[in-house]
Order: C-alpha cells, then sequence, then structure tokens
C-alpha cells in the first residue's frame, strides 16, 4: 500500500531512541518509521531532524500501517512495564514473519519470557543488547542481538548498517537464541564496571602513592593509551583528570563528589554470576566499590578508624608508575578473564550456542570497553576455542611473567599505605588463587563434614568419605 513507506520503525523518542532513528535513517536505502506515547515528543524530533525524512506518526495504528511487510520495529523505550506495554501493543497488531526488536536495557531473563510469549503468535522477539550510549546509538553502536537465526537473515544487514565498524567488521553479531543477546550485553556492563575502578584504582595510586597531581596522571594515562592498555576508557579518564573547574579552578576531579551511583546493571552480572556459581570477583569488587563510596553516614563514622594516611613516597617515582601500568594490565585481564567465564556459564546453562571470539571482536568498537585488547582476546579464542580460562592463553600468561611481580608491589604499596585498591588485590587473590597447587577448600571440606557430615572427597581414592570426628559423641 502506499501508506507503507518504511522499512524499519523506531518506538520510544527519548534520547536513545531518536539516535538510533537518525543512525539509521543516514543510512542509504532506509526509510524510517518513528513513533512515541507521547506525540509531542515526535514532532519535536521530526522538526530538529527534516534531514531524516522520518515517517512520523501519532498513533501505534499509523505506525504499524506504515511498515513495510515483514515489518520490523526497534523498541527503544524505558525498561520494564514500558516495554512490556510496547511489546503488547505491537504483538496485536504485526503479522507472523514481523520481528519486534528489543534494544533497551532488558533484563535477560525477560527477554527469555518475552520471547517465550509473542514466539507462539509466528511474531519473531529479538532482544537487543545496544551498548555506547547516546553517542554510539547516533554514530554507532555495538549490537548485541539475540532471537532466532531466521530473523537475523533480515535484521543482520540492517544492524550492521548502523553498527560501529572496528577493522572493517560491523560490531554486531547474532549472539544467540531468546535472551543471549541481552545476557552478553549485561556482562559487557558488569565487565566496564570492573574496567572503570581498576583504572580509578590507578589514579588513586599514582596521586597518593607517587604523588602525582591529576594533570600529570592525565598525561600518564595518555601515555598509556600509546600501548597495552589502549581503551575508550583510559582515553577519557585522561579528560576527565584534565578538566579544570571553571568556578574554583581546582582540578574538577577534587570537587566532584566522590559517591558513584549506577543503574543495576553491575548488581545483576554479580547475582547471575553468584547463581551460576562464576567467581567474577573483579566486577564484584567494583560494584561494591560504588556501594561502600555511596554510605557518606558509615564513611563519616570510621574516618576516625586508625591506620596510615595513604600517602607514601615511594623510592623510584617513574618505577612505581611501570609497576602501576602493569598491575592495572595483569587485573584487567583477570576482570575479562571472568566476564568471559561468566558468559561461557551462560551460554552452557540457558542453552545458547555463543562464539566467545565473536563476542570480543563486537566489542572493539562502539561500545565503552572498546579497546585493542579485545583483538588479543579474539586471537586467544580463534588460537583455542575451548580455552579452560582467558588468563591461560600464552599470551595472557605472557603478560603475568612480565608482570606479576609488579602487580604484588603495587598491592603491597596500597596495603603498606592504607589505600583501598579492593580490584587490584581481588584480582591478585583470584589470579594466585586459580594457580595454587593446593587450596584451604581441603579445611573447608574438613569442617563441612564435622558439623554437617557433608562428606569429602580423597586424593587417593574414589568415592566420598565421612569421619568419625572427635565431635561425634
Ligand atoms: P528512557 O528515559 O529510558 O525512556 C523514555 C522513553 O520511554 C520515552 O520515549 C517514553 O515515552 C517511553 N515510555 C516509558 N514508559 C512507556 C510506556 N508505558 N509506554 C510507552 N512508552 C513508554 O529513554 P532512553 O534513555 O532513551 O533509553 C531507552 C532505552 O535504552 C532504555 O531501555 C535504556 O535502558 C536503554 N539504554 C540507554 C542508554 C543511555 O545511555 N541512555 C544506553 C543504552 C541503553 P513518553 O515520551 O511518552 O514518556
Amino acid at each position: 500500500t502506499e501508506a507503507a513507506q518504511a522499512n524499519i520503525g523506531v518506538i520510544g523518542m527519548a534520547v536513545m531512541g531518536s539516535n538510533l532513528a537518525r543512525n539509521l535513517a543516514s543510512r542509504e536505502g532506509n526509510t524510517v518509521a518513528i513513533f512515541n506515547r507521547s506525540p509531542e515528543r515526535t514532532r519535536g524530533v521530526v522538526a530538529a531532524h527534516p534531514e531524516a525524512g522520518f515517517v512520523a506518526s501519532e498513533t501505534i495504528d499509523e505506525f504499524v500501517a506504515s511498515l513495510q511487510k515483514p515489518r520490523t520495529a526497534i523498541i527503544m523505550v524505558q525498561a520494564g512495564a514500558g516495554t512490556d506495554a510496547v511489546i503488547d501493543q505491537l504483538t496485536e497488531r504485526f503479522e507472523p514473519g514481523d520481528i519486534i526488536v528489543d534494544g533497551g536495557n532488558a533484563l535477560f531473563t525477560d527477554t527469555i519470557r518475552r520471547e517465550k510469549a509473542v514466539s507462539p503468535t509466528g511474531i519473531h522477539f529479538v532482544g537487543a543488547g545496544i551498548s555506547g550510549g547516546e553517542e554510539g546509538a547516533l554514530k554507532g553502536p555495538s549490537i548485541m542481538p539475540g532471537g532466532t537465526a531466521e530473523s537475523y537473515k533480515t535484521l543482520g544487514p540492517i544492524l550492521s548498517s548502523i553498527a560501529a565498524v572496528s577493522e572493517g567488521e560491523p560490531c554486531v553479531t547474532h549472539i544467540g537464541t531468546d535472551g543471549a543477546g541481552h545476557f552478553v550485553k549485561m556482562i559487557h556492563n558488569g565487565i566496564e564496571y570492573a574496567d572503570m575502578q581498576l583504572i580509578a584504582e590507578a589514579y588513586d595510586l599514582l596521586r597518593y602513592n607517587a604523588g602525582l597531581t591529576p594533570a600529570e596522571i592525565a598525561d600518564v594515562f595518555t601515555e598509556w593509551n600509546k600501548g597495552q592498555l589502549e581503551s575508550y576508557l583510559i582515553e577519557i579518564t585522561a579528560e576527565v583528570l584534565r578538566q579544570v573547574d571553571a568556578t574554583t579552578g581546582k582540578p574538577l576531579v577534587d570537587v566532584i563528589l566522590d559517591q558513584a551511583g549506577s543503574k543495576g546493571t553491575g548488581v545483576w552480572t554479580v547475582q547471575n554470576a553468584l547463581a551460576l556459581g562464576v567467581p567474577v570477583s573483579g566486577i564484584a569488587e567494583a560494584v561494591f566499590a560504588r556501594s561502600l563510596s555511596s554510605h557518606p553516614e558509615q564513611r563519616e563514622a570510621a574516618a576516625g578508624l586508625p591506620g596510615p594516611a595513604n600517602t607514601v613516597a615511594v623510592a623510584d617515582r617513574d618505577a612505581f608508575v611501570e609497576d602501576v601500568r602493569q598491575a592495572l594490565y595483569a587485573s584487567k585481564i583477570v576482570a575479562y578473564s571472568q566476564g568471559f567465564d561468566a558468559i561461557r556459564a551462560g551460554a552452557a546453562e540457558y542453552n545458547w550456542n555463543i562464539d566467545l571470539g565473536a563476542v570480543s571482536r563486537i566489542w572493539r568498537g562502539g561500545c565503552i570497553i572498546r579497546a585493542q585488547f579485545l583483538n588479543r582476546i579474539a586471537d586467544a579464542y580463534a588460537a583455542e576455542p575451548n580455552l579452560a580460562a582467558l588468563l591461560t592463553a600464552p599470551y595472557f600468561a605472557e603478560a603475568f611473567t612480565e608482570g606479576q611481580e609488579a602487580w604484588r608491589r603495587v598491592v603491597i604499596s596500597a596495603t603498606q599505605s592504607g589505600l583501598p585498591a579492593p580490584a587490584f588485590s581481588s584480582s591478585l587473590a583470584y589470579y594466585d588463587g586459580l594457580r595454587a597447587k593446593r587450596l584451604p577448600a581441603a579445611v573447608v571440606q574438613g569442617q563441612r563434614d564435622f558439623f554437617g557430615a557433608h562428606t569429602y572427597k580423597r586424593v587417593d581414592a574414589e568415592g566420598t568419605f565421612h569421619t568419625l570426628w572427635s565431635g561425634d559423641r
């Protein structure tokens, strides 16, 4: 029909949806239908972006009628109830073969539930994680779509056309069925938390143990950004540290309240990793560090407790800076290794066939954790798809050969000077735990058998054993 002019539609004209719609409209061959619950918002977007040639609708019926068949609509509305409401509206109007994409930050279990509810109608439901914030949505995000392979035949080319490009490859791949895309997006965000915390701890050490100013640390980070640590997060941290407050003339970092907020995806990652039995200790420490920072009453009450004053003068500044760089790199390998472990465990639990190398490649561009480093991860999985743990890949093992002593010196320095470095130190503990020949888990098994007759296994015989402890009276 004449009305059906658009090959793709976007619902939700807040910042993410309108930017994604503009990105789609800027690509050759796309005509983009748009709709928002409150029509004023749609009118505003149309007025602000005449160049996009949007096909705008003020009712959901008009919107559905404006889409060519098979219809494809991307939902970018508030996660939760808003998303459910829009899915219901579309499911009532769409036909078998049409595709509903939820591009919001849905919890993957919600995506699994929604896919189960929609699929009997013959409509495809795709949960797609979209990373990169506002700018990514506009200029090219990293996209993690789940859903059926069949829907990806239609959706793949459209998403590839708007995704970020890294080394000639679009940053999008079919992750797996139902909730796989949103699961991988969740882990991406968890890794992002860990990476940010590690960089923040590196800053703290350079500032208070090496005595560098924020501007000097910015220079150090700019230098690091040319090597192994090259990443968007290092780059923007340098900019954050270089910023001077217009009002006071102080470094801006010194006037920003030191209480970190969150929107909850880090918590989701840790909750799910706990349930899957995957120790994502780096991510967990990062989430806890934000929580700790956000309890001013406890911090005030504890401020007088005994301990060193956070400052030591390191003997050799340059050597210490290099130690911190190596410690950051080693801890970062641990955080990513833990994150990829969580993806593998999730895939096993929910029956997804996830290509871990492909995941690392689509994170090279568009998203917050984009970095050259992800090429090394892709190489590691290309060489050995069934890698037991990412940190054991030869390239990374080599980094530990070079860096583990520096890592220990940095953790010692932090401990001695009373500077909290939870992500650095717990990553090191994880590393030492994994490589340990014997763990005190044997003692824990003894304790469990003692008080609960939970039994234990022996190193030298098959079967399970229970000891008649002296406590059994
Ligand atoms: P948002 O503030 O999360 O949501 C506002 C949008 O949701 C508006 O279009 C609003 O319509 C609509 N909405 C809310 N409840 C609704 C309902 N019951 N029925 C229909 N529409 C409803 O918008 P956003 O920041 O652009 O984010 C959109 C999605 O992308 C979210 O899921 C978010 O988590 C995700 N995301 C955001 C970012 C980011 O950097 N902001 C990054 C990645 C992913 P009205 O105008 O009518 O109120």
